[in-house]
């Protein structure tokens, strides 16, 4: 049996939290786990808005029924509060999976770009997940010291943060198309967020790593051509063969390493 086959066997997740939830490929994330052979016993989506989704549910006839959660990663609040919904619903059991998937683009060019949007760009897709990661730490740390399992991987608890290459400093992919500057910045310190976790939490058993999801046809990706569809069964798949190599990096969804 190949080493891959075994790590894929033993991906059962327990938890997962996926931010900006309601739609694009978080949604796909959570789509994913629910279709899973062996789907987590909670999948907790989480909106800006739960206004029209405070009925709804993530629900599969074999796994406990997971409520939709307010988060807006902005919201120190809201964070403190979905920490401690999931904490009841848990029971303590502790969180495997966060995944800071919630993200803006502002479309800006260098001569436009301006302290209003750098700002609220920054906030959102670095400083957010950050305070979320802080947040979850209690239940991811508990996660890490519940399981059986040795060394790192996403079924015994992780952070995975939503890059892009476009915050490449090394490749600074698709320049002339689209500059965005404020996006390219706050995804590259998001970058630098995901190693800081990795070195600070490696030995409480948590992994951490940033994910390029290639380019997709999302509200925010309106000119890509790949699917959520065939990127968040990608990215499922990658999930369940990291281990310590993947911590601290930057990986595609193709599973490919990406230059910082
Ligand atoms: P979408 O614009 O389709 O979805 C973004 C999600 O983030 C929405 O659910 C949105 O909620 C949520 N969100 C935005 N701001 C906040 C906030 N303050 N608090 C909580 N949730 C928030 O984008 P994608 O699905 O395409 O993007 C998902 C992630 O993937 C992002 O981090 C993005 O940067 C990254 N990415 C996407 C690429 C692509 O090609 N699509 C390429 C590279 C990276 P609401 O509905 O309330 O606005």
């Amino acid at each position: 049996m190949s080493c891959s086959s075994v790590r894929k066997t033993e991906f059962t997740v327990r938890s997962v939290l996926v931010t900006g939830s309601n739609r694009g490929i978080g949604l796909g994330l959570v789509k994913r786990f629910l279709e899973l052979p062996n789907p987590p016993e909670w999948i907790f989506a989480t909106t800006r808005e739960l206004a029209g989704s405070q009925r709804q549910s993530c629900h599969r006839k074999d796994v406990s029924e997971s409520p939709v959660l307010s988060v807006d990663v902005t919201d120190p609040n809201s964070i403190k509060a979905a920490a401690q919904k999931v904490e009841e619903h848990v029971q303590g059991h502790g969180l495997n999976l966060l995944i800071n998937n919630a993200g803006i683009a502002r479309v800006t060019t260098m001569e436009n770009e301006n302290a209003e949007t750098m700002g609220i760009v920054y906030l959102t897709n670095t400083v957010g997940p950050l305070l979320v990661s802080q947040e979850f730490l209690p239940l991811l740390k508990k996660a890490a010291q519940q399981s059986t399992q040795t060394g790192l991987s996403c079924s015994k608890a992780a952070i995975l943060n939503m890059s892009s290459t476009t915050g490449s400093i090394e490749v600074v992919p698709v320049w002339e198309f689209r500059k965005i500057p404020s996006y390219r910045c706050s995804k590259a310190a998001l970058n630098m967020v995901t190693k800081c976790l990795s070195l600070e939490y490696k030995d409480c058993g948590i992994l951490c790593t940033s994910i390029h999801p290639g380019w997709v046809k999302t509200r925010m990706g309106t000119e890509a051509v790949g699917t959520v569809e065939e990127t968040t069964k990608a990215i499922l798949k990658m999930l369940s063969t990291f281990s310590e190599k993947e911590n601290g990096s930057f990986m595609g969804w193709d599973g490919q390493i990406y230059p910082w």
